[in-house]
């Protein structure tokens, strides 16, 4: 098959189900219905190979902020390709790109955060969040001090520590994980969890339930707490306002490091450079990736605390640790371009000002539709809940199934948004406009009236 050869949809998806094994995927439903094959983008849509223009209300898997088609990054690839296509970061070399990207990145961030460490995914930096905790407190001279707390339901990767640290069970269940040290808490989901307590109520309850463990564990064994600002592949869940005070107070109190995972939330989403910004947290490490390149190229790293990177730096000697991609040229170069857009055309400060509070407003209006409980978000990511009783919160039998059902339904009608059991969630590119917001709360509304013809 010559590279350049245009195949029909229909040859693509046998080719595919033949030998493209996804990511997160059931196989054998490949190949009964063939996989949706994207041809291209431009802005905030998608293009499927049958010509279908789809808007893709999830920015692809969180990361595309500043929107598809953006030349600036193809060019800034194009010319660091041409200069410098690879080299290393190892053994006490370093270059432009990746030096740049370090020091705009320091400076973004709180200002307790001058150092970052480049990998090539979100995965990978938690890996490295996994190593490096566990480092400090050995160079602190307290080795007892392994055990990282996550939530039940996070997602932080799928590498063996980043589906460890993560709290999704299906995930754990295959392969034996997590591996040991990593333990898991109640997560602040309130709509799901939160039963007769008032949302202030349980966000207290649920930040208690880290205190709990830590006097089970013993503060003397426990390195840090691990937690998204908001719980994205969870289900967007947004903390009670009363949850990050109480975390920030324990961990005070504890002496324990706060690792807040910004792959999602960090570069704009949510209205701040980072989600530790919108909630006036003291990260000890934050793990980033996606809208560090806006996905253009694959990039990841930790931002770390000058607490963490003083203690490394001047009691470690040699972190042997590394990856030959860690900070990338090229990727660097699309990275600290993407920056520039950013903070260029004002995007962030725009997500503050009129996009947020604009998407926010409008889903706002489909809590009205008879089959949503809740819809909740901050900045540009939002969640719909999909129940059979508003009232009592109800769910529907066979959970996920409406989730589903709705999601398939958005696509068939232009709209890509992700089904987490039975909430529908969405982030779409930091660039959407008011105009196409409308679009896509009027196809979701569309999408809900005609899964509940379907539901009876
Ligand atoms: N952390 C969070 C919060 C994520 O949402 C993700 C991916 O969705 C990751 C880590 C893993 O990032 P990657 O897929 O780049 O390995």
């Amino acid at each position: 098959m010559k590279s350049a050869e245009t195949l029909s949809t229909r040859r693509l998806q046998e080719l595919d189900a033949a030998h493209y094994l996804h990511p997160f995927t059931d196989h054998k439903s490949l190949g009964e219905r063939g996989a949706r094959i994207i041809e291209r983008a431009d802005g905030v849509y998608l293009w499927d190979s049958e010509g279908n223009r789809i808007l893709d209300g999830m920015a692809g898997l969180w990361c595309v902020n500043v929107g598809y088609g953006r030349s600036e990054l193809a060019e800034a690839a194009y010319k660091q390709m041409l200069e410098l296509p690879y080299y290393n970061s190892f053994f006490q070399c370093a270059h432009p790109p990746a030096v740049k990207l370090a020091a705009e990145i320091a400076a973004l961030a709180p200002a307790h955060m001058n150092r970052v460490f480049f990998t090539g995914s979100g995965s990978e930096a938690n890996d490295t969040v996994l190593r490096m905790v566990r480092r400090y407190w050995d160079l602190k001279g307290q080795p007892g001090k392994k055990t990282i707390i996550s939530r039940i339901n996070a997602y932080h990767g799928s590498t063996v520590a980043g589906a460890s640290l993560g709290g999704m069970l299906p995930m754990h269940e295959q392969g034996d994980l997590p591996i040991p040290g990593i333990v898991h808490i109640a997560q602040p989901y309130w709509y799901g969890e939160g039963g007769d307590m008032d949302p202030e109520e349980f966000g207290l309850w649920a930040a208690r339930q880290l205190e709990a463990k830590i006097i089970e564990l013993g503060e003397d064994q426990v390195a840090a707490f691990i937690a998204e600002p908001i719980q994205g592949a969870g289900g967007v869940i947004i903390p009670p306002a009363s949850y990050w005070p109480e975390i920030k107070r324990i961990l005070g109190k504890y002496d324990i490091l706060l690792v807040v995972d910004e792959v999602i939330c960090g570069f704009g989403r949510t209205g701040e450079w980072f989600g530790s910004q919108y909630y006036d947290l003291q990260p000890d490490l934050m793990p980033i990736a996606k809208g560090m390149t806006s996905g253009y190229l694959p990039m990841g790293g930790v931002i770390v605390a000058d607490r963490v990177a003083d203690t490394l730096i001047e009691h470690g000697g040699e972190f042997f640790h590394g990856y030959t991609y860690s900070g990338h040229p090229v990727a660097a170069a699309v990275a600290l371009e993407n920056l520039r857009i950013l903070r260029d055309e004002g995007i962030v400060e725009r997500v503050r000002t009129e996009l947020a509070p604009c998407l926010q407003s409008k889903i706002a209006r489909l809590a009205e539709h008879r089959l949503v409980g809740e819809v909740r978000g901050v900045g540009m990511l939002g969640a719909i809940e999909l129940v059979r009783n508003k009232q009592t919160r109800e769910r529907f039998p066979d959970k996920g199934s409406t989730g589903t059902l709705c999601r398939d339904l958005c696509v068939a009608n232009g709209l890509v948004m992700r089904a987490v059991g039975d909430t529908l969630i969405m982030s779409p590119p930091l660039v959407i406009s008011p105009a196409q917001i409308d679009e896509l709360v009027d196809t979701a509304w569309k999408c809900l009236d005609l899964a509940a013809l379907k539901l009876g």
